[in-house]
């Protein structure tokens, strides 16, 4: 096979809790994070040169070493160097659907597409915790985006824990203001400078804390595929910095709380998506309609999504092309 197509989805998180600080500079973080249908598509096709190339429909992605698709397919080059040789380089296009910058990862699930479709252009044949080992070097997002679904993820979100059975599809809205960007650094700094006198100090009571989510009332909703219940119970303790310096994201967030149809609303990772979960998909599309009629600025994005229970898939095994 020397080309693969795979469908990368986007990530939101149901909760995110910030616990304490670590010695490498991130956070202990406790989060749940949940696979849905919003997705980019990935083209590999093996080049018979040794080069990696990358293309996007979005201007506002790089096409160099600082795309982490490309930094994803470098990373392999250099673990892999005999494959690299035998395979040749690889073309890579990014069909971008994710809004960028947008605390939905995507730049890590394209990341995560690019470990999986290398793998299986060069015939490498690793497990999925390789290839999450893999995606922990790149960013902390990129292993779960791996298998997707629904996670407990701790540490610095590379440890995961899978929620199983799969959650029943939660209706999903999303809305993003397309020229706002929220720095993840910042948030994460901003926090810590407001709020770090709460952080756990001890490893004993962080590892405690961190255990303590298996038992918490969103997993036990989650578990029992109560939507409802989920929707009460989302959380994200970066609302608390963001929320304040950004009035568009609060005003997104009251205005889908007021909703009718809405069963709970929360932004996603460090924003500035803010998504919804609706009781039905017909409620999700009144919703959308509803906060368009509200907010009819061009520059605001709204999708209706649903939760997946799977992360990145393989489309189609292609045809045995080679470009040069
Ligand atoms: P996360 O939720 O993991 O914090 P995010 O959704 O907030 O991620 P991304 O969409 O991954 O953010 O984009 C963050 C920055 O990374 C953008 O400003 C963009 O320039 C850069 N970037 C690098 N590679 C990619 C990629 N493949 N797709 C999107 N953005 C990328």
């Amino acid at each position: 096979m020397r080309s693969y197509s795979l469908i990368a989805p986007a990530k939101i998180n149901l909760d995110l809790e910030i616990i304490g600080d670590r010695p490498d500079g991130y956070h202990e973080l406790v989060m749940i994070l949940q696979s849905i249908g919003l997705a980019d598509q990935i083209d590999l096709y093996s080049l018979s040169t040794e080069n990696i190339r990358i293309h996007c429909n979005h201007p506002q992605v790089p096409t160099d070493k600082s795309n982490l698709a490309y930094r994803a397919a470098e990373l392999m080059a250099t673990k892999f160097p005999e494959a690299f040789s035998n395979y040749g380089g690889v073309d890579i296009t990014i069909k971008k659907q994710i809004p960028v910058a947008a605390g939905l990862a995507g730049g890590s699930t394209n990341a995560a597409a690019v470990l999986v479709g290398i793998d299986l252009l060069w015939n490498l044949g690793l497990t999925q915790s390789e290839l999450e080992e893999l995606g922990a070097i790149l960013g902390s997002d990129v292993p779960f985006c791996i298998a997707g679904g629904t996670a407990i993820a701790t540490g610095r979100g590379e440890k995961l824990s899978p929620l199983l059975p799969s959650l029943a599809p939660l209706h999903i809205v999303l809305a993003k203001y397309r020229s706002l960007e929220v720095s993840t650094p910042w948030a994460y700094k901003t926090y810590r400078q407001e709020f770090s006198s709460s952080y756990i100090r001890d490893s004993n009571s962080l590892a405690a804390r961190a255990n303590a989510v298996h038992s918490s009332a969103i997993v036990k909703a989650i578990l029992q595929q109560d939507a409802a219940e989920i929707a009460q119970k989302l959380h994200n303790d970066l609302e608390r910095v963001v929320l304040p310096a950004y009035p568009q994201v609060l005003q997104l967030r009251e205005l889908f709380a007021a909703q009718p149809g809405v069963l709970g609303t929360m932004m996603s990772g460090s924003g500035p998506t803010v998504f919804a979960i609706a009781k039905s998909p017909e409620q999700a599309e009144a919703v959308k309609l509803s906060v368009r009629q509200a907010i009819p600025d061009e520059d605001l994005e709204l999708f209706v999504t649903q939760t997946i229970t799977h992360g990145i898939q393989v489309a189609s095994t292609p045809k045995g092309e080679i470009k040069n």
